[in-house]
């Protein structure tokens, strides 16, 4: 099979043979070598040279990549390859491996069709790779698999090949475990992977050689062989007899779908308009020839050319000085320039047709996951995050002359990182960056400083809690509006953990709802009451608002200044001015004032906010904290400092495990006390402890530490230490 160098327009010419087109992105647990497969594939495309591939990481381009040596930044390229005398491109999108970066994760896995998981044949299935592949399988990308640095397991356990192949297929049994629980049900069988069907290969990204089941019969390759070469050091042979990049496009391209067949099933998951329309037929066959439709996947900033929006095109094709709406504005705009890219270079093109990634300038101001479009269609559906930023830092200018830039900064940054949220805390004038770890917020700040130059002064980690309730209330609060013309009857309830979870996960805040008919119908599959499911107001966050009055009179006319009580009580809960969570809010009863002018906002907003306080201090109230998972991976010999740490942090074990070479502890831990975590870790192990954490999600803080934590956050925010009784609210 000839190697073939690639330029650019041929690369494009290609691109216009949708079944001939791959959108993938790799994916694996941190470390497992994702990188380094990444080179050898790009090596493959001419791009950059053979012999450097696997020493130089061309996609981890960003200075802060380099420096932590991990990938945070989905970065695109496409790829030409020739396989069996045709001519492929593979647009693949790099994806970040770190937890505390899984947002840019799922962006990267809504615009491609396929993935390959990489797994270490070492380590076997981590968290990681667990949560990545639920992602893509909840995002409809089909998997292949790849088990890498098989050299480990002939040259330093010194497996023989039956035990070797026995570890893989432990590992082949528990990825498919994983696409059983998550896969959608009609691909739950036939998107397995097995050794036999050639879904699964294994080798060495480092050395540049793999195997898969197909490759081996059609070159009437002996395993033995092979194995004997990787076992004698034979770099050179072992690359020759079963090159890395020949076997794993020729399982990507066998097993992966094509943007076509892909759309076919991916589009009804992920847009919600009519099939019918011609857009919707348009995207279902990936046409080229209909309106253009394109997802943004990531904003990128660049020096030269500004703001660069990246587009996964499901129909049509996006030209130069092409008018397209930015949906969720109504916004017409006009395309500058439409380009490619080939490793971290852009270049520019004429048009990019459906099915393919293409990065645009003059979209403009775009959140990830805006729908692009030549027509006013309904929009994609939002990009979800499975966690929630739990760590908190204020940050300023340390001159205050910068002060307009950091916020201008600050806006582009969480443009590109959906999972940074950049807040103002109005009293005190400052702003709040919330991620996903401190880690997270340590990369942001450098980015700040080193990338575009704004010298600042940050605060120390605040940890994000959340209120709740503890009971039910069954007796109503009565609660009266300032010019006592107006009262509202408010009991809350606790939300059942489904219907919290489900509504969290939407993303609904406040907004109008537009799938009222389906969020009833699924909170009365979660368990909720049918009568109330179907009067409810408003769901914020975590909470629902709940009309389960008859017949009062004006009531319509008082409903959004209802609702917006409701929502400012669950932004700030009565305890200690946090977010509120898994509140069902309930209006009972009201009496009105016939006059509006005595209903106006002053008086409902603030009538609602204290009565819904008053409820909740009645029920009893309390605090989420954020917790995390960590998984540790230590030599036998460090598992009691480990576990001193456990034991010393307010940790939980969930499990404990050993096999020949290492420890494996799972604990949860409370955020609050994993500041200076890894110098910790460090400590107690001499270095030689490898672990991960992931987000678990907020529980209930122990009792003997509520009152002392209310205070400190009370304080903290420039309040009076002890929070406010039920009479404060009900004068
Ligand atoms: P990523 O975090 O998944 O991108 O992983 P990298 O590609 O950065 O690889 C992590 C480490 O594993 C690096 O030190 C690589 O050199 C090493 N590595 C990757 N592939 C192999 C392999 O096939 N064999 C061995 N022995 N090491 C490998």
């Amino acid at each position: 099979m000839a190697r073939k160098e690639y330029v650019v327009e041929e690369v494009v010419k290609i691109m216009s043979n949708i079944e001939n087109v791959r959108n993938i992105a790799i994916i694996a647990h941190v470390d497992h070598g994702k990188s380094t497969l990444t080179d050898s594939l790009v090596a493959r495309a001419g791009l950059i040279s053979k012999e450097l591939a696997g020493e130089q990481r061309i996609l981890d381009f960003e200075e802060l990549e380099q420096k932590r040596g991990i990938t945070i930044k989905a970065a695109n390229i496409s790829l030409g390859f020739n396989f069996r005398g045709k001519d492929y491109v593979i647009n693949l999108i790099d994806t970040p491996g770190h937890v505390d970066f899984g947002g840019h994760v799922t962006r990267a896995l809504r615009a491609v069709d396929g993935v390959i998981l990489v797994v270490d044949s070492v380590e076997g299935v981590m968290p990681q790779t667990e949560t990545v592949l639920r992602q893509a399988l909840k995002e409809r990308a089909k998997p292949v698999v790849f088990i890498n640095k098989v050299d480990r397991l002939i040259n330093e356990l010194k497996l023989d090949p039956k035990q070797m192949m026995d570890r893989i297929g432990r590992i082949i049994s528990n990825i498919n475990k994983i696409i059983d629980s998550a896969a959608p049900p009609e691909f739950k069988s036939s998107w397995k992977v097995s050794v036999e069907a050639g879904t699964v290969a294994i080798g060495s990204a480092f050395n540049k050689w793999a195997l898969s089941l197909p490759y081996l019969k059609e070159k009437g390759i002996s395993f033995q062989k092979l194995y004997e070469l990787v076992q004698q050091e034979k770099k050179k042979e072992a690359i020759e007899l079963a090159p890395l990049d020949e076997v794993i496009l020729g399982m990507v391209i066998q097993h992966l779908p094509n943007p076509r067949k892909a759309q076919e099933y991916r589009i009804k998951h992920l847009w919600h308009g009519d099939y019918e329309s011609p857009v919707g037929k348009s995207m279902l066959n990936c046409d080229p020839n209909g309106p253009l439709v394109g997802v943004v996947i990531g904003v990128v900033h660049d020096k030269n050319a500004g703001e660069i929006s990246v587009l996964r095109l499901f129909s049509g094709k996006v030209q130069k000085g092409q008018d397209v709406y930015v949906i969720s504005r109504n916004e017409l705009t006009k395309i500058q320039q439409v380009a490619i890219y080939m490793g971290p270079d852009r270049v520019s093109v004429d048009s990019v047709i459906a099915g393919n990634i293409a990065a645009v300038i003059g979209v403009k101001d775009v959140f990830i996951g805006e729908t692009v479009s030549s027509q006013v269609i309904e929009p994609f559906e939002q990009i979800k995050h499975y966690s929630e930023p739990v760590v908190t830092k204020s940050v300023e200018p340390k001159n205050s002359m910068d002060l307009a830039k950091l916020i201008d900064v600050l806006k582009q940054l969480s443009r590109e990182d959906p999972t940074l949220k950049v807040e103002i805390n109005h009293e005190t004038g400052e702003y709040l960056i919330s991620g996903m770890g401190e880690l997270h917020l340590e990369i942001v700040e450098h980015k700040i400083k080193n990338e575009q130059g704004v010298d600042i002064v940050v605060s120390p980690p605040i940890v994000v809690y959340r209120e709740t309730i503890k009971n039910d209330l069954k007796e109503p609060v009565e609660s009266k509006s300032p010019n006592k013309h107006n009262r509202f009857y408010i009991v809350v309830e606790k939300l059942p953990d489904e219907v919290r979870k489900w509504i969290v996960e939407q993303g609904f805040m406040g907004g109008k709802i537009k799938n009222v008919d389906y969020v009833v119908k699924k909170l009365i599959e979660l368990g909720m009451d049918r009568d109330e499911a179907k009067n409810f107001w408003s769901i914020y966050d975590g909470n629902i608002l709940i009309n389960a009055t008859k017949g009062i009179q004006y009531l319509n006319e008082t409903q959004e200044l209802i609702i917006q009580g409701f929502i400012e009580a669950m932004q700030k809960g009565p305890l200690a001015q946090e977010k509120v969570v898994g509140v069902k809010v309930k209006l009972v009863d009201a009496m009105l004032h016939e006059d509006h002018v005595h209903r106006g906002p002053a008086q409902v907003i603030p009538a609602v906010k204290r009565g819904i306080y008053a409820a909740m201090i009645k029920a009893g109230t309390t605090l989420l904290e954020p917790k995390q998972k960590v998984l540790f991976q230590i030599p036998h010999e460090y598992a009691g400092p480990i576990l001193n740490i456990v034991n010393g942090k307010r940790g939980q074990l969930l499990d404990m495990q050993q096999d020949e070479e290492s420890t494996t502890i799972i604990a949860i831990f409370p955020v609050a006390e994993m500041f200076g975590f890894s110098n910790e870790v460090r400590g107690a192990s001499q270095g030689r402890a490898l672990w991960y954490p992931e987000y678990w999600g907020f529980e209930e803080i122990p009792r003997d530490l509520l009152d002392r934590t209310v205070r400190q956050i009370r304080e903290r925010k420039g309040l009076p230490p002890e929070p406010p009784t039920v009479e404060v609210f009900l004068e």
